[in-house]
């Protein structure tokens, strides 16, 4: 078996290769859920659901959410009744938000929602999310504190943010079920995910610093240069008062990871990194990294005994 800790891009393009190379059932996913919201009266979990329909074989590759082919009926019709729908939702993206809406307010908790989702829809890899209590991301902009989701969807991450917090009632703390996975793996793969809302909310999950001093991590920066490939992480990193970039990147996570792979055309000085091509514009050059950061696992675990 083998843990990644993801968000809802960059791990998920390299879990698109790795499953060309480990069956489904040796792959658990550790998913980011401080991005989660209510919406419509139901619940959007956009990086787990993002890891659900990679394994499901359902995702729309080209944005990286939401399904293949989806139609956006309920989503434009709400719009036109009124509703405050900042989101697209596709409408069969809708019906497991719904289902896991209902679950959730039956008492389910989160992992055992996204449990039955994931055995409805044919998923054989493990998808846990990393905490069954609410935690959300909030970012600080010249109007006030708004959810991530405000910041990137609806405000398009064109305002000004200068703080960010990690805002939940109680402190999260990793489920069970995603320790367990973690000390039955081989290693842990910290993917190309957005350092401060997809990977530091996972990291600041009680319990999960010291589960990963006890086997082999490997972490994959999402930068290129002082450049994420997508997304805010430039801002997020600044944001949050650090140096965007691999560097920064690594400063997160050095205190537990073993080996840090940075790109082939990042300039950046990280201590003992290696340079791989990270660039992931399709499958299979998603399948090529993920195939030399796999190949790295043995000499990693030796140290381990
Ligand atoms: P989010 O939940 O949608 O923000 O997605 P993630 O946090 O999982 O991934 C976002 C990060 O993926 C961004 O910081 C990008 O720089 C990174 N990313 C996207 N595609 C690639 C790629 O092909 N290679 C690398 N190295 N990083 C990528």
């Amino acid at each position: 078996m083998i843990t990644f800790l993801s968000g809802g891009t960059g791990t998920p393009k390299l879990l698109q290769g790795v499953r060309a190379l480990v069956p489904d059932d040796g792959i658990a996913v550790v998913v980011n859920t401080a991005e989660d919201l209510w919406i419509s009266g139901n619940h959007l979990s956009p990086d787990v659901d993002t890891v659900t329909y990679l394994f499901a074989g359902t995702l729309n590759t080209d944005t990286w959410w939401g399904m293949r082919g989806d139609t956006f009926v309920t989503h434009e019709e709400a719009k036109r009744l009124g509703a405050d729908e900042f989101i697209a939702i596709g409408d069969r993206d809708r019906a497991v938000h719904i289902a896991r809406g209902g679950l959730l307010r039956q008492g389910r908790t989160l992992t055992e929602a996204t449990s039955d989702i994931c055995r409805a829809l044919g998923v054989r890899a493990r998808v846990l999310p990393m905490c069954d209590t609410a935690v959300a991301s909030m970012v600080r902009t010249p109007s006030g504190w708004v959810h991530f989701q405000e910041y990137w969807i609806r405000r398009r991450g064109e305002v000004d943010i200068t703080e960010i917090v990690r805002r939940s009632e109680v402190p999260p703390v990793l489920t069970d079920k995603a320790r367990r996975a973690i000390l039955e793996s081989e290693a842990v793969i910290i993917g190309p995910s957005n350092p401060v809302t997809s990977i530091l909310p996972i990291l600041e999950c009680g319990g999960v610093r010291e589960l990963l001093g006890k086997l082999p991590v490997i972490a994959v920066s999402p930068f290129i240069g002082d450049r994420p490939v997508s997304g805010p992480a430039y801002a997020l990193m600044k944001a949050a008062g650090m140096k965007p970039g691999s560097y920064g990147t690594y400063r997160l996570y050095q205190d537990f990871t073993d080996l840090f792979v940075q790109d082939i055309r990042d300039t950046e000085e990280v201590p003992g990194a290696i340079k791989l091509d990270t660039l992931m514009t399709d499958t299979s050059r998603s399948r090529d990294l993920a195939e030399r950061i796999l190949a790295r696992i043995p000499e990693l675990s030796a140290s381990y005994g």
